[in-house]
C-alpha cells in the first residue's frame, strides 16, 4: 500500500532501523537508509530492500551530528527517489555514566543524534509533506522517553526531548494529513544485546538463562525481547490511512515495562 512513496529512515544500516525499511520496502516504498557501517552490508541491504520492494533503495552516509549533511541527505533523497513521505528519526547511540562524570563529548554526541538530528531532518521534510497533503513522522523514542534509570542521563534527556518535539510539531501540522508519533520500543533483541550475553555470563558466573531473565529483563514484565519485526509493524500501522487519527501519541511496545 506503499507503492509510490518514499521513506528516508535514519539510523537505518542496522538493528531496529533496518528492520523498519524492510517493513516499509515490503510494503513497495522507495527507501533511503542512513547510517555506519561496512560497505559491502550497507550495499546487500540497499539490493535486498530493492528486491522487496520492486522500487529503488538508496543510501547516505549523512552523520546525524552535522545538520549540514542531514539536509543534504534529505534533498539527495527528494533528487534520487523522491520528497520524503515517511520519515523515521531512529539514529541513536547510548553512553552509560554518573552524572558527575559524565563526558561532555558523549552528551552532546546523545543529544545530536537522537534530538537535534530529529529536528533538523523534521525541518527539511515537512515542506514537501504539507505541498503533498500527506505525510507520517515516526521518532523511535524508548521507555526511557517516559521513564528513567540511572547513569543514562543524556539517553534519557534526548529521548524526552523528541518525544516533547514531536507532539509540538504534531499540533503543528496536523490540518495537513500529517501525522507525528513517537514508538517507544523496550528491551528489543538486536545483534547488540546477544552480543552482550556471553560476555555477562563469563563476568556474572550466570547461566545465558539467568543473563536474559534476571540481568537483561529484570525491569521488563513479560520477560521477553521485544522483536524488531514487531517495532516495525507498529510503523506499517502508523503509515495506513486508518491510523491518521493517531497524532502527537508516544505508543509503548515493552512488555510493560513503563506500567509499573
Ligand atoms: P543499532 O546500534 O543497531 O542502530 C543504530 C543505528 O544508528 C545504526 O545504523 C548506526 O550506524 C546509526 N548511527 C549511529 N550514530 C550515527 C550518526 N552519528 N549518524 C548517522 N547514523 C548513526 O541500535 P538499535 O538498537 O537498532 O537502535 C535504534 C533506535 O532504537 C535508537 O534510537 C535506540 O535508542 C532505540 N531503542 C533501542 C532499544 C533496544 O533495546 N535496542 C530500545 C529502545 C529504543
Amino acid at each position: 500500500f506503499l507503492k509510490g512513496k518514499t521513506a528516508l529512515i535514519t539510523g537505518s544500516t542496522s538493528g531496529i532501523g533496518a528492520g523498519y525499511a524492510k517493513a516499509l520496502a515490503a510494503e513497495g516504498a522507495s527507501v533511503m537508509v542512513n547510517g555506519f557501517g561496512d560497505a559491502e552490508e550497507i550495499e546487500s541491504l540497499r539490493q535486498e530492500l530493492e528486491a522487496l520492494s520492486g522500487a529503488k533503495a538508496a543510501y547516505s552516509d549523512a552523520d546525524m551530528t552535522k545538520p549540514e549533511e542531514i539536509r543534504q541527505m534529505c534533498s539527495d533523497c527528494a533528487e534520487q527517489l523522491g520528497t520524503v513521505d515517511i520519515l523515521i528519526n531512529n539514529a541513536g547511540i547510548q553512553f552509560v555514566a554518573p552524572v558527575d562524570e559524565f563526558p561532555e563529548d558523549k552528551w552532546n554526541a546523545i543529544m545530536d543524534i537522537i534530538m537535534n538530528s530529529a529536528f533538523h531532518a523534521t525541518k527539511a521534510v515537512v515542506p514537501g509533506m504539507k505541498d503533498k497533503g500527506w505525510g507520517r513522522i515516526i521518532n523511535t523514542g524508548s521507555m526511557h522517553s517516559k521513564v528513567a534509570s540511572p547513569f543514562k542521563s543524556a539517553y534519557n534527556a534526548a529521548k524526552h526531548g523528541l518525544d516533547g518535539f514531536g507532539k509540538t510539531v504534531a499540533l503543528e501540522v496536523a490540518t495537513h494529513g500529517i501525522t507525528v508519533n513517537t514508538i517507544s520500543p523496550g528491551y528489543t533483541w538486536t545483534p547488540l544485546v546477544e552480543g552482550q550475553i556471553p560476555n555477562t555470563m563469563e563476568v556474572r558466573g550466570l547461566t545465558r538463562e539467568q543473563v536474559i531473565n534476571d540481568v537483561l529483563l529484570a525491569p521488563q514484565p513479560t520477560k521477553e525481547f521485544v522483536q524488531i519485526e514487531q517495532i516495525a509493524a507498529l510503523a506499517i500501522f502508523l503509515c495506513k490511512d486508518e491510523a491518521r487519527s493517531i497524532t502527537g501519541s508516544n505508543i509503548s511496545i515493552d512488555g510493560g515495562w513503563t506500567a509499573q
